[in-house]
Protein backbone atom coordinates (compact mmCIF):
# COMPACT_ATOMS: atom_id res chain seq x y z
CA UNK A 1 0.00 0.00 0.00
CA UNK A 2 0.74 3.48 -1.00
CA UNK A 3 1.24 6.89 0.99
CA UNK A 4 4.23 9.49 -0.28
CA UNK A 5 4.32 12.90 0.78
CA UNK A 6 6.52 15.40 -0.86
CA UNK A 7 6.73 18.91 1.15
CA UNK A 8 8.73 22.07 0.16
CA UNK A 9 9.96 24.88 2.24
CA UNK A 10 11.77 25.75 5.69
CA UNK A 11 10.22 23.94 8.68
CA UNK A 12 7.59 27.04 9.34
CA UNK A 13 6.46 27.50 6.01
CA UNK A 14 6.02 23.93 4.36
CA UNK A 15 3.48 22.80 1.91
CA UNK A 16 2.91 19.12 1.37
CA UNK A 17 0.96 17.01 -1.17
CA UNK A 18 0.18 13.58 -0.74
CA UNK A 19 0.77 10.58 -4.03
CA UNK A 20 -1.44 8.29 -3.81
CA UNK A 21 -3.43 6.63 -0.42
CA UNK A 22 -3.82 2.98 -0.59
CA UNK A 23 -4.72 -0.14 1.26
CA UNK A 24 -3.27 -3.82 1.60
CA UNK A 25 -5.45 -6.93 2.84
CA UNK A 26 -5.61 -8.62 6.37
CA UNK A 27 -4.69 -12.09 5.90
CA UNK A 28 -5.10 -14.62 9.03
CA UNK A 29 -2.66 -12.45 10.86
CA UNK A 30 -4.99 -9.94 10.91
CA UNK A 31 -8.04 -12.23 12.13
CA UNK A 32 -11.46 -10.23 10.96
CA UNK A 33 -9.89 -7.30 9.22
CA UNK A 34 -10.96 -6.63 5.92
CA UNK A 35 -8.55 -3.50 5.14
CA UNK A 36 -5.29 -2.02 6.45
CA UNK A 37 -4.14 1.27 5.59
CA UNK A 38 -1.23 3.98 6.64
CA UNK A 39 -2.28 5.72 9.45
CA UNK A 40 -1.99 9.62 8.21
CA UNK A 41 -1.20 11.11 11.93
CA UNK A 42 1.31 12.96 10.51
CA UNK A 43 -0.04 14.62 7.47
CA UNK A 44 -3.18 14.90 9.21
CA UNK A 45 -1.92 17.11 12.31
CA UNK A 46 -0.38 19.08 9.59
CA UNK A 47 -3.57 19.56 7.51
CA UNK A 48 -3.23 23.22 7.01
CA UNK A 49 -0.19 22.73 4.98
CA UNK A 50 -1.61 19.39 2.76
CA UNK A 51 -2.37 21.00 -0.44
CA UNK A 52 -4.26 18.00 -1.90
CA UNK A 53 -3.88 14.11 -2.84
CA UNK A 54 -2.92 13.25 -6.26
CA UNK A 55 -3.33 9.43 -7.42
CA UNK A 56 -0.99 8.16 -10.49
CA UNK A 57 -3.72 4.90 -10.46
CA UNK A 58 -6.63 2.83 -9.94
CA UNK A 59 -5.21 0.36 -8.26
CA UNK A 60 -6.42 -0.45 -4.52
CA UNK A 61 -2.97 -0.05 -3.21
CA UNK A 62 -3.33 3.56 -4.60
CA UNK A 63 -6.49 5.11 -4.08
CA UNK A 64 -7.89 2.01 -1.45
CA UNK A 65 -7.70 4.27 1.34
CA UNK A 66 -8.91 7.95 -0.34
CA UNK A 67 -13.01 6.96 1.08
CA UNK A 68 -11.47 6.12 4.06
CA UNK A 69 -8.72 8.60 5.07
CA UNK A 70 -10.05 11.95 3.19
CA UNK A 71 -12.53 12.81 6.37
CA UNK A 72 -9.21 13.28 8.17
CA UNK A 73 -7.15 15.01 5.72
CA UNK A 74 -10.31 17.13 3.30
CA UNK A 75 -8.26 18.40 0.94
CA UNK A 76 -8.69 18.42 -2.84
CA UNK A 77 -7.90 14.89 -4.98
CA UNK A 78 -6.89 14.66 -8.48
CA UNK A 79 -7.17 12.19 -10.85
CA UNK A 80 -7.16 10.92 -14.20
CA UNK A 81 -11.10 10.36 -15.77
CA UNK A 82 -10.83 5.97 -15.01
CA UNK A 83 -9.43 6.85 -11.68
CA UNK A 84 -11.73 9.56 -10.66
CA UNK A 85 -15.09 7.20 -11.41
CA UNK A 86 -13.38 4.09 -9.29
CA UNK A 87 -12.68 6.82 -6.69
CA UNK A 88 -15.98 8.64 -6.92
CA UNK A 89 -18.04 4.90 -6.93
CA UNK A 90 -16.14 4.19 -3.48
CA UNK A 91 -16.98 8.24 -2.32
CA UNK A 92 -20.65 7.58 -2.84
CA UNK A 93 -20.49 3.58 -1.13
CA UNK A 94 -19.22 6.21 1.89
CA UNK A 95 -21.45 9.04 1.61
CA UNK A 96 -18.87 11.57 1.45
CA UNK A 97 -18.94 12.25 -3.00
CA UNK A 98 -20.47 15.90 -2.40
CA UNK A 99 -17.84 16.75 0.26
CA UNK A 100 -14.48 15.71 -1.91
CA UNK A 101 -13.18 18.28 -3.79
CA UNK A 102 -12.41 15.55 -7.04
CA UNK A 103 -10.79 17.40 -9.72
CA UNK A 104 -10.65 15.60 -12.75
CA UNK A 105 -7.21 16.03 -14.87
CA UNK A 106 -6.30 14.81 -18.16
CA UNK A 107 -3.70 12.77 -19.31
CA UNK A 108 -0.65 14.31 -19.69
CA UNK A 109 -1.79 17.78 -18.44
CA UNK A 110 -0.02 20.12 -16.06
CA UNK A 111 -1.22 21.73 -12.80
CA UNK A 112 0.05 23.83 -10.14
CA UNK A 113 -0.22 23.21 -6.16
CA UNK A 114 1.54 25.68 -4.33
CA UNK A 115 5.09 25.41 -4.98
CA UNK A 116 4.59 22.21 -6.86
CA UNK A 117 4.16 22.24 -10.53
CA UNK A 118 3.06 19.12 -11.55
CA UNK A 119 2.91 17.19 -15.34
CA UNK A 120 1.46 13.53 -15.61
CA UNK A 121 3.54 11.22 -17.69
CA UNK A 122 1.96 8.48 -19.35
CA UNK A 123 3.26 4.74 -18.83
CA UNK A 124 1.98 1.63 -19.51
CA UNK A 125 0.56 -0.87 -16.34
CA UNK A 126 -1.79 -3.48 -16.00
CA UNK A 127 -4.67 -0.86 -15.21
CA UNK A 128 -5.89 1.95 -17.57
CA UNK A 129 -4.08 5.42 -17.23
CA UNK A 130 -1.50 4.91 -15.29
CA UNK A 131 1.08 8.02 -14.50
CA UNK A 132 4.14 9.22 -13.61
CA UNK A 133 4.14 12.05 -11.76
CA UNK A 134 6.83 14.85 -13.05
CA UNK A 135 6.99 17.44 -9.57
CA UNK A 136 9.10 20.43 -10.29
CA UNK A 137 9.64 22.81 -7.67
CA UNK A 138 12.57 25.47 -7.34
CA UNK A 139 14.55 22.92 -5.97
CA UNK A 140 14.75 20.86 -8.64
CA UNK A 141 12.40 17.96 -10.62
CA UNK A 142 11.37 14.80 -8.92
CA UNK A 143 10.09 12.16 -10.96
CA UNK A 144 7.74 9.84 -8.94
CA UNK A 145 6.93 7.03 -11.63
CA UNK A 146 4.03 4.32 -9.86
CA UNK A 147 3.41 1.87 -11.21
CA UNK A 148 4.89 1.09 -14.64
CA UNK A 149 6.07 -1.24 -17.27
CA UNK A 150 7.03 -0.90 -20.84
CA UNK A 151 4.64 -1.98 -22.71
CA UNK A 152 4.86 -1.51 -26.74
CA UNK A 153 1.40 -2.32 -27.60
CA UNK A 154 -0.65 -1.83 -24.81
CA UNK A 155 -4.25 -2.64 -26.42
CA UNK A 156 -6.23 -0.43 -24.13
CA UNK A 157 -5.09 3.54 -23.53
CA UNK A 158 -1.86 5.30 -24.94
CA UNK A 159 1.53 4.26 -25.14
CA UNK A 160 4.47 5.15 -23.02
CA UNK A 161 5.65 8.59 -23.44
CA UNK A 162 9.34 8.09 -23.83
CA UNK A 163 9.51 11.05 -26.13
CA UNK A 164 8.19 13.41 -23.11
CA UNK A 165 10.44 10.96 -20.09
CA UNK A 166 13.89 11.80 -22.65
CA UNK A 167 13.05 15.35 -22.87
CA UNK A 168 12.66 15.09 -18.88
CA UNK A 169 15.84 13.49 -18.46
CA UNK A 170 17.11 16.29 -20.85
CA UNK A 171 15.46 18.83 -18.23
CA UNK A 172 17.38 17.72 -15.81
CA UNK A 173 16.05 15.25 -12.90
CA UNK A 174 17.06 15.40 -9.42
CA UNK A 175 15.48 12.45 -8.10
CA UNK A 176 13.50 9.12 -9.66
CA UNK A 177 11.08 7.62 -7.06
CA UNK A 178 10.43 4.04 -8.79
CA UNK A 179 8.84 1.33 -8.82
CA UNK A 180 10.65 -1.94 -7.55
CA UNK A 181 8.42 -4.86 -7.34
CA UNK A 182 9.68 -7.04 -10.30
CA UNK A 183 13.99 -5.88 -9.30
CA UNK A 184 14.66 -10.11 -9.09
CA UNK A 185 13.33 -10.76 -12.60
CA UNK A 186 15.58 -10.53 -15.81
CA UNK A 187 14.88 -9.15 -18.77
CA UNK A 188 11.50 -7.60 -19.87
CA UNK A 189 8.17 -8.14 -18.41
CA UNK A 190 6.05 -8.84 -22.22
CA UNK A 191 3.20 -7.05 -23.77
CA UNK A 192 -0.43 -7.29 -23.52
CA UNK A 193 -0.64 -8.09 -27.24
CA UNK A 194 0.97 -11.31 -27.05
CA UNK A 195 -0.93 -12.50 -24.35
CA UNK A 196 -4.10 -11.50 -26.10
CA UNK A 197 -2.48 -13.84 -28.71
CA UNK A 198 -1.74 -16.91 -26.46
CA UNK A 199 -5.24 -16.98 -25.09
CA UNK A 200 -6.74 -17.10 -28.40
CA UNK A 201 -4.99 -20.36 -28.43
CA UNK A 202 -5.27 -21.80 -25.46
CA UNK A 203 -9.35 -20.99 -25.11
CA UNK A 204 -9.56 -22.64 -28.50
CA UNK A 205 -7.99 -26.05 -27.44
CA UNK A 206 -10.45 -26.40 -24.59
CA UNK A 207 -13.61 -28.60 -26.08
CA UNK A 208 -16.02 -27.69 -23.07
CA UNK A 209 -17.10 -24.24 -20.76
CA UNK A 210 -14.38 -21.83 -20.12
CA UNK A 211 -14.24 -19.69 -17.11
CA UNK A 212 -11.32 -17.00 -17.33
CA UNK A 213 -10.32 -15.01 -14.06
CA UNK A 214 -7.98 -12.51 -13.85
CA UNK A 215 -8.79 -8.76 -11.50
CA UNK A 216 -10.99 -6.71 -12.98
CA UNK A 217 -8.97 -3.89 -13.07
CA UNK A 218 -7.18 -4.95 -15.78
CA UNK A 219 -9.05 -3.55 -18.10
CA UNK A 220 -6.50 -4.41 -21.14
CA UNK A 221 -6.65 -8.13 -20.12
CA UNK A 222 -10.36 -7.89 -20.04
CA UNK A 223 -10.58 -6.90 -23.71
CA UNK A 224 -7.93 -9.32 -24.50
CA UNK A 225 -10.00 -12.08 -23.37
CA UNK A 226 -13.53 -10.62 -24.89
CA UNK A 227 -11.97 -10.37 -28.27
CA UNK A 228 -10.10 -14.06 -27.79
CA UNK A 229 -13.40 -15.54 -26.81
CA UNK A 230 -14.67 -13.60 -29.74
CA UNK A 231 -12.23 -15.31 -32.20
CA UNK A 232 -13.36 -18.62 -30.93
CA UNK A 233 -16.71 -17.88 -30.99
CA UNK A 234 -17.77 -17.91 -27.95
CA UNK A 235 -19.80 -15.58 -25.97
CA UNK A 236 -19.02 -13.31 -22.92
CA UNK A 237 -20.39 -13.55 -19.19
CA UNK A 238 -18.99 -11.61 -16.68
CA UNK A 239 -19.10 -12.61 -13.07
CA UNK A 240 -18.78 -10.89 -10.25
CA UNK A 241 -19.78 -7.25 -8.86
CA UNK A 242 -16.32 -5.96 -9.77
CA UNK A 243 -16.16 -6.64 -13.15
CA UNK A 244 -19.15 -4.94 -13.82
CA UNK A 245 -17.93 -2.06 -11.75
CA UNK A 246 -14.74 -1.56 -13.84
CA UNK A 247 -16.16 -2.10 -17.01
CA UNK A 248 -19.12 0.55 -16.31
CA UNK A 249 -15.96 2.90 -15.44
CA UNK A 250 -13.80 1.73 -18.26
CA UNK A 251 -16.79 2.74 -20.89
CA UNK A 252 -17.36 5.92 -18.79
CA UNK A 253 -13.81 6.45 -19.60
CA UNK A 254 -13.71 5.92 -23.44
CA UNK A 255 -12.29 2.56 -23.13
CA UNK A 256 -13.77 -1.22 -24.49
CA UNK A 257 -15.94 1.00 -27.15
CA UNK A 258 -16.13 -1.91 -29.72
CA UNK A 259 -16.77 -5.55 -27.70
CA UNK A 260 -19.43 -7.49 -28.74
CA UNK A 261 -22.37 -7.59 -26.14
CA UNK A 262 -21.79 -9.56 -22.92
CA UNK A 263 -24.25 -11.78 -22.14
CA UNK A 264 -26.51 -12.10 -19.08
CA UNK A 265 -26.18 -15.21 -16.88
CA UNK A 266 -29.27 -16.53 -17.39
CA UNK A 267 -28.82 -16.01 -21.28
CA UNK A 268 -25.92 -17.92 -21.31
CA UNK A 269 -27.70 -21.00 -19.40
CA UNK A 270 -29.00 -21.48 -23.36
CA UNK A 271 -25.94 -21.94 -24.94
CA UNK A 272 -23.92 -24.81 -25.89
CA UNK A 273 -20.92 -25.21 -23.57
CA UNK A 274 -18.43 -24.78 -26.32
CA UNK A 275 -20.16 -20.89 -27.27
CA UNK A 276 -19.60 -19.37 -23.43
CA UNK A 277 -16.98 -17.75 -21.91
CA UNK A 278 -16.97 -16.42 -18.38
CA UNK A 279 -15.16 -13.75 -16.80
CA UNK A 280 -15.07 -14.30 -13.16
CA UNK A 281 -13.26 -12.50 -10.54
CA UNK A 282 -11.54 -14.31 -7.67
CA UNK A 283 -8.28 -14.94 -9.04
CA UNK A 284 -6.77 -14.82 -5.53
CA UNK A 285 -8.77 -17.31 -4.17
CA UNK A 286 -10.78 -14.74 -2.22
CA UNK A 287 -14.08 -16.57 -0.63
CA UNK A 288 -16.49 -14.43 -1.18
CA UNK A 289 -15.64 -13.85 -4.98
CA UNK A 290 -17.51 -15.41 -8.58
CA UNK A 291 -14.70 -18.07 -9.25
CA UNK A 292 -14.80 -19.37 -5.53
CA UNK A 293 -18.39 -19.97 -5.18
CA UNK A 294 -18.53 -21.53 -8.80
CA UNK A 295 -16.39 -24.16 -7.48
CA UNK A 296 -18.69 -24.33 -4.32
CA UNK A 297 -21.47 -25.06 -6.29
CA UNK A 298 -22.87 -21.95 -4.27
CA UNK A 299 -23.50 -20.06 -7.48
CA UNK A 300 -26.87 -19.25 -8.42
CA UNK A 301 -27.07 -19.06 -12.13
CA UNK A 302 -22.98 -20.85 -13.10
CA UNK A 303 -21.92 -24.59 -12.58
CA UNK A 304 -18.93 -26.27 -14.57
CA UNK A 305 -18.56 -29.68 -14.97
CA UNK A 306 -16.05 -32.39 -15.64
CA UNK A 307 -13.79 -31.29 -19.37
CA UNK A 308 -14.62 -27.46 -18.55
CA UNK A 309 -11.32 -25.37 -18.56
CA UNK A 310 -10.72 -22.46 -15.68
CA UNK A 311 -7.93 -20.39 -16.73
CA UNK A 312 -5.93 -18.06 -14.15
CA UNK A 313 -4.94 -15.04 -16.58
CA UNK A 314 -2.82 -13.74 -13.28
CA UNK A 315 -0.01 -14.12 -10.74
CA UNK A 316 0.04 -15.40 -7.46
CA UNK A 317 -0.06 -12.32 -4.96
CA UNK A 318 2.51 -13.55 -2.13
CA UNK A 319 0.32 -14.72 0.90
CA UNK A 320 -2.60 -16.06 -1.59
CA UNK A 321 -0.70 -19.34 -2.55
CA UNK A 322 -2.92 -21.56 0.13
CA UNK A 323 -6.12 -20.19 -1.01
CA UNK A 324 -5.54 -20.34 -4.67
CA UNK A 325 -3.97 -23.31 -4.68
CA UNK A 326 -7.14 -24.64 -2.67
CA UNK A 327 -9.35 -23.40 -5.35
CA UNK A 328 -7.11 -25.39 -8.09
CA UNK A 329 -6.98 -28.47 -6.21
CA UNK A 330 -10.72 -28.52 -5.96
CA UNK A 331 -11.41 -27.95 -9.58
CA UNK A 332 -8.37 -30.39 -10.60
CA UNK A 333 -10.34 -33.32 -8.12
CA UNK A 334 -13.41 -32.40 -10.22
CA UNK A 335 -11.80 -33.12 -13.26
CA UNK A 336 -11.90 -29.37 -14.31
CA UNK A 337 -8.73 -28.43 -15.99
CA UNK A 338 -6.54 -25.73 -14.45
CA UNK A 339 -4.61 -23.66 -17.06
CA UNK A 340 -2.38 -21.01 -14.94
CA UNK A 341 0.93 -18.87 -16.03
CA UNK A 342 3.17 -21.65 -15.10
CA UNK A 343 1.94 -23.76 -18.12
CA UNK A 344 0.61 -21.29 -20.39
CA UNK A 345 1.16 -17.73 -21.79
CA UNK A 346 -1.59 -16.05 -20.12
CA UNK A 347 -0.44 -13.80 -18.02
CA UNK A 348 2.30 -10.51 -18.12
CA UNK A 349 3.25 -8.91 -14.92
CA UNK A 350 2.36 -5.10 -14.71
CA UNK A 351 5.99 -3.86 -13.35
CA UNK A 352 9.14 -3.37 -14.61
CA UNK A 353 11.86 -5.86 -14.65
CA UNK A 354 15.38 -5.35 -14.74
CA UNK A 355 16.10 -4.30 -18.83
CA UNK A 356 13.04 -2.01 -18.50
CA UNK A 357 14.05 -0.45 -14.76
CA UNK A 358 17.58 0.14 -17.05
CA UNK A 359 16.04 1.71 -19.87
CA UNK A 360 13.78 4.38 -17.41
CA UNK A 361 17.50 5.37 -15.81
CA UNK A 362 18.74 5.90 -19.71
CA UNK A 363 15.91 8.24 -20.31
CA UNK A 364 15.60 9.92 -16.69
CA UNK A 365 19.13 9.72 -15.84
CA UNK A 366 18.51 10.71 -12.14
CA UNK A 367 21.11 11.79 -9.55
CA UNK A 368 18.95 9.86 -7.09
CA UNK A 369 17.37 6.85 -6.56
CA UNK A 370 14.68 6.20 -4.38
CA UNK A 371 13.59 2.37 -4.69
CA UNK A 372 9.63 2.06 -3.85
CA UNK A 373 7.09 0.07 -4.05
CA UNK A 374 8.36 -3.38 -2.82
CA UNK A 375 9.38 -5.47 0.44
CA UNK A 376 13.09 -4.50 2.14
CA UNK A 377 14.69 -6.96 -0.21
CA UNK A 378 13.16 -5.41 -3.40
CA UNK A 379 14.50 -1.90 -2.14
CA UNK A 380 17.63 -3.31 -1.41
CA UNK A 381 18.34 -4.73 -5.01
CA UNK A 382 16.40 -2.05 -6.27
CA UNK A 383 19.40 0.18 -5.05
CA UNK A 384 22.05 -1.66 -6.33
CA UNK A 385 20.95 -1.75 -9.75
CA UNK A 386 20.72 1.79 -9.64
CA UNK A 387 23.94 2.25 -8.60
CA UNK A 388 24.97 -0.35 -11.13
CA UNK A 389 23.41 1.67 -13.97
CA UNK A 390 25.32 5.00 -12.73
CA UNK A 391 22.89 6.83 -10.59
CA UNK A 392 24.99 8.89 -8.49
CA UNK A 393 22.94 7.94 -5.08
CA UNK A 394 21.03 5.71 -4.38
CA UNK A 395 18.87 5.88 -0.93
CA UNK A 396 17.45 2.92 0.75
CA UNK A 397 14.39 4.33 3.08
CA UNK A 398 11.91 2.55 5.30
CA UNK A 399 8.71 3.69 6.27
CA UNK A 400 8.21 7.09 7.90
CA UNK A 401 11.73 8.07 7.04
CA UNK A 402 12.05 11.86 5.91
CA UNK A 403 14.36 12.10 2.94
CA UNK A 404 15.82 15.34 2.46
CA UNK A 405 16.51 15.41 -1.92
CA UNK A 406 17.53 18.88 -2.73
CA UNK A 407 19.36 21.10 -1.45
CA UNK A 408 22.44 19.37 -0.96
CA UNK A 409 23.40 15.53 -0.91
CA UNK A 410 19.93 13.64 -0.48
CA UNK A 411 19.94 12.52 3.18
CA UNK A 412 17.36 11.26 5.90
CA UNK A 413 16.27 14.56 7.94
CA UNK A 414 13.77 13.10 10.17
CA UNK A 415 11.34 10.17 11.11
CA UNK A 416 7.36 10.77 10.56
CA UNK A 417 5.01 8.14 12.83
CA UNK A 418 4.13 5.69 10.25
CA UNK A 419 1.68 3.34 11.71
CA UNK A 420 -0.85 1.20 10.26
CA UNK A 421 -5.01 1.45 10.57
CA UNK A 422 -7.09 -1.50 10.15
CA UNK A 423 -10.73 -1.33 8.91
CA UNK A 424 -12.31 -3.57 11.19
CA UNK A 425 -16.26 -3.83 10.71
CA UNK A 426 -16.71 -0.44 9.79
CA UNK A 427 -14.45 1.11 12.72
CA UNK A 428 -10.72 1.99 11.67
CA UNK A 429 -8.08 1.45 14.75
CA UNK A 430 -4.80 1.59 15.37
CA UNK A 431 -2.76 -1.29 14.62
CA UNK A 432 -0.57 -1.21 17.90
CA UNK A 433 -4.43 -0.77 19.99
CA UNK A 434 -3.94 -4.33 20.97
CA UNK A 435 -7.85 -5.61 19.92
CA UNK A 436 -6.23 -8.07 16.92
CA UNK A 437 -3.51 -8.83 18.35
CA UNK A 438 -5.64 -10.31 21.73
CA UNK A 439 -7.60 -12.22 18.78
CA UNK A 440 -4.88 -13.98 17.32
CA UNK A 441 -4.32 -14.98 21.33
CA UNK A 442 -8.47 -16.31 21.73
CA UNK A 443 -7.58 -18.02 17.94
CA UNK A 444 -4.16 -19.60 18.81
CA UNK A 445 -6.07 -21.09 22.49
CA UNK A 446 -9.23 -20.19 23.16
CA UNK A 447 -10.97 -18.45 26.66
CA UNK A 448 -11.53 -19.77 29.99
CA UNK A 449 -14.18 -17.02 31.32
CA UNK A 450 -14.87 -17.71 35.32
CA UNK A 451 -17.52 -15.75 37.73
CA UNK A 452 -16.82 -16.03 41.33
CA UNK A 453 -18.92 -14.85 44.02
CA UNK A 454 -17.57 -14.01 47.55
CA UNK A 455 -19.44 -12.43 50.44
CA UNK A 456 -18.18 -9.98 52.71
CA UNK A 457 -16.37 -12.40 54.54
CA UNK A 458 -14.42 -13.69 51.79
CA UNK A 459 -16.87 -16.96 51.81
CA UNK A 460 -17.60 -18.84 48.40
CA UNK A 461 -21.44 -18.60 47.38
CA UNK A 462 -22.68 -20.96 45.33
CA UNK A 463 -20.86 -22.77 42.73
CA UNK A 464 -17.91 -21.04 40.99
CA UNK A 465 -19.16 -20.86 36.91
CA UNK A 466 -16.71 -21.70 34.55
CA UNK A 467 -17.59 -21.27 30.65
CA UNK A 468 -14.24 -22.51 27.85
CA UNK A 469 -14.57 -20.80 24.55
CA UNK A 470 -12.40 -22.79 21.64
CA UNK A 471 -10.62 -25.60 23.92
CA UNK A 472 -10.87 -29.14 23.92
CA UNK A 473 -13.23 -30.72 26.07
CA UNK A 474 -11.16 -33.47 27.69
CA UNK A 475 -7.48 -34.40 27.79
CA UNK A 476 -6.09 -37.35 26.62
CA UNK A 477 -7.17 -39.08 30.01
CA UNK A 478 -11.10 -38.39 29.67
CA UNK A 479 -10.85 -35.16 32.61
CA UNK A 480 -13.15 -32.12 31.26
CA UNK A 481 -10.58 -29.20 30.55
CA UNK A 482 -13.88 -27.80 32.75
CA UNK A 483 -13.20 -30.01 35.65
CA UNK A 484 -9.70 -29.24 35.44
CA UNK A 485 -10.37 -25.27 36.01
CA UNK A 486 -12.95 -26.09 38.90
CA UNK A 487 -10.14 -28.08 40.33
CA UNK A 488 -7.75 -25.81 39.94
CA UNK A 489 -10.19 -23.00 41.22
CA UNK A 490 -10.81 -24.65 44.66
CA UNK A 491 -6.71 -25.61 45.20
CA UNK A 492 -6.25 -22.08 44.92
CA UNK A 493 -9.28 -20.87 47.21
CA UNK A 494 -7.80 -23.40 50.04
CA UNK A 495 -4.48 -21.57 49.82
CA UNK A 496 -5.98 -18.35 50.54
CA UNK A 497 -8.23 -18.34 53.60
CA UNK A 498 -11.32 -16.03 53.98
CA UNK A 499 -9.78 -13.60 55.66
CA UNK A 500 -7.01 -12.86 52.78
CA UNK A 501 -9.85 -12.41 50.31
CA UNK A 502 -10.62 -8.86 50.38
CA UNK A 503 -9.40 -7.64 47.47
CA UNK A 504 -11.45 -8.31 44.58
CA UNK A 505 -8.29 -8.42 41.93
CA UNK A 506 -6.13 -10.16 43.50
CA UNK A 507 -8.38 -13.09 44.47
CA UNK A 508 -9.39 -13.02 40.42
CA UNK A 509 -5.31 -12.52 39.63
CA UNK A 510 -4.84 -15.85 41.95
CA UNK A 511 -7.27 -17.95 39.89
CA UNK A 512 -6.10 -16.48 36.59
CA UNK A 513 -2.93 -17.76 37.31
CA UNK A 514 -3.99 -21.06 38.63
CA UNK A 515 -6.22 -21.94 35.89
CA UNK A 516 -3.28 -20.92 33.31
CA UNK A 517 -0.89 -23.12 35.07
CA UNK A 518 -3.25 -26.19 35.31
CA UNK A 519 -4.54 -25.63 31.62
CA UNK A 520 -0.49 -25.52 31.02
CA UNK A 521 0.17 -28.65 32.50
CA UNK A 522 -2.62 -31.22 31.28
CA UNK A 523 -3.02 -29.59 27.63
CA UNK A 524 0.11 -28.17 26.98
CA UNK A 525 -1.10 -24.42 26.24
CA UNK A 526 -2.50 -21.49 27.97
CA UNK A 527 -5.65 -20.32 27.75
CA UNK A 528 -6.80 -16.63 27.59
CA UNK A 529 -8.56 -16.44 31.36
CA UNK A 530 -10.90 -13.63 32.81
CA UNK A 531 -12.00 -14.12 35.62
CA UNK A 532 -15.01 -12.17 37.27
CA UNK A 533 -15.12 -11.79 41.21
CA UNK A 534 -18.33 -10.80 42.57
CA UNK A 535 -18.39 -9.19 45.76
CA UNK A 536 -21.91 -9.34 48.09
ZN1 LIG B 1 0.95 -0.63 -6.78
ZN1 LIG C 1 -0.58 -0.65 -9.89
Amino acid sequence: MNLNLYGFGPEDDRKWIIVDLGVTFGDERTPGVDLIMPDPAFIEERRDELLGIVLTHAHEDHIGAVAHLWPRLRCPVYATPFTATLVRAKLIEEGIESDVPMNVVPLGSRFALGPFDIELVTLTHSIPEPNALAIRTPLGLVLHTGDWKIDPDPLVGDEMDVKRLTEIGDEGVRAIVCDSTNVFSPGSSGSEADVAKSLVEVIRACPQRVAVTTFASNVARLESIAKAAAACDRRVVLVGRSMFRVVGAAQDAGYLADLPPFLTEHDAGYFPRDKVLYLCTGSQGEPRAALARIVEDTHPNIALSEGDAVIFSSRIIPGNEASIFDLQNRLAERGIRVITERDHFVHVSGHPCRDELARMYQWVRPQVAVPVHGEARHIAEHAVLARELQVPEAVVLRNGLMLRLAPGPAEVIDEAPAGRLYLDGEVLIDADEGAIQERRKLAFAGAVFVSLVLDRDGKVRGDPQVRLMGLPEEDGRGVSFEDCALDAIDAALDRLPPKRRGDDDAVAELLRRAIRGALRREWGKKAQVEVAVIRI
